[in-house]
């Protein structure tokens, strides 16, 4: 802009000689007037460069939601396919062969936590679009919750990610504890939290939950030992679709779409989520709030 504003002073006589060659009635300019031109020019330059800004970012946003969106579509196939094929081959079992009875009900088994896995897959799609659209799907669920009875049944819906979950996870909550509010909510956000510190940690590791009510929200952090996260990641983990390049780079099945419903149902109860990590490999901790 001084560029424009040095040339525009520098070259004022040549534009002026070149506009009475267009026009010969054009009245020459006095110093005001050319001050006026230069405030013009400023103010007409400042709105194309935020205009300019404006349409970079939209631009980088758009290329970075359609990469997240690519992704997302290549993991829910991953999803998809694995527990499918699974089924699949137990089935072409099952039916061609005469087998054991322990053997048919192991293969039986097997399905039905593939079959689970899928039915998990299918609800968080319809619950983020659901909580996407601003639709409220908790207010008329309002019941007592016994905290720490509603965290050890979601323990217990969690074993198809490992056998021994209840002997990693530790919670410390007083077994009286009640909390007035929505148990699919509550169990929503519990079961996305706990799948993530379960996923994102060794096997064997332990998981601590803890769960109070301090003045008037009812605190619930998760503690894990495990991936841990970068600075970067910690803003960005909430969002729709978002996965850590750590988290793609391992493998780790997931659709990132967990935190983004963690986060909005609690913003629907009143709530709140934060995450702390002292950095990569080092674990992390998960803290929801839910309102009294
Ligand atoms: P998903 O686990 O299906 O990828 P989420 O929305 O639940 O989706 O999580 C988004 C991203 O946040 C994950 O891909 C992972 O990179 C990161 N993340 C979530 N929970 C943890 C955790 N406990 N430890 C380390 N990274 C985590």
């Amino acid at each position: 802009m001084t560029l424009w504003v040095i040339w525009f002073v520098d070259r004022r006589r040549e534009i002026e000689k070149l506009a009475t060659l267009i026009n010969p009635n054009l009245i020459p300019t006095n110093d005001a007037s050319v001050v006026v031109l230069i405030v013009v020019g400023v103010v007409l330059l400042s709105m194309l460069g935020a205009g300019s800004i404006v349409l970079f970012s939209w631009g980088q946003r758009q290329t970075s939601l359609i990469r997240q969106q690519r992704n997302f579509v290549s993991s829910v196939t991953h999803e998809l396919r694995t527990p499918l094929a699974s089924i699949h081959l137990a089935y072409e079992t099952l039916a061609s062969r005469d087998l054991p009875e322990a053997t048919r009900q192991k293969l039986l088994t097997m399905s039905l936590v593939d079959i689970d896995r899928l039915i998990r897959l299918v609800n968080q799609i319809l619950i983020s679009s659901r909580l996407d659209r601003g639709l409220n799907m908790f207010q008329d669920d309002i019941k007592d919750v016994n905290i720490s009875e509603a965290v050890n049944d979601v323990i217990k819906t969690l074993t198809y990610l490992d056998e021994k979950i209840a002997t990693r996870v530790r919670v410390n909550a007083d077994k009286g504890l009640i909390w007035r509010g929505s148990l699919n909510a509550f169990n929503m956000v519990i079961s996305n939290l706990l799948e993530n510190a379960i996923k994102y940690s060794p096997p064997k590791s332990d998981v601590e939950i803890e769960a109070a009510i301090t003045g008037a929200q009812l605190l619930v952090s998760i503690k894990d030992r495990g991936l841990g996260l970068t600075p970067r990641d910690k803003n960005r983990i909430f969002k729709m679709f978002y996965r850590s390049s750590e988290a793609a780079k391992r493998a780790i099945p997931g659709t990132g779409l967990g935190l983004f419903i963690v986060k909005t149902t609690l913003q629907q109860l009143g709530g709140s989520i934060s995450v702390d990590s002292p950095g990569l490999g080092e674990g992390s901790i998960f803290k929801a709030a839910f309102p009294v």
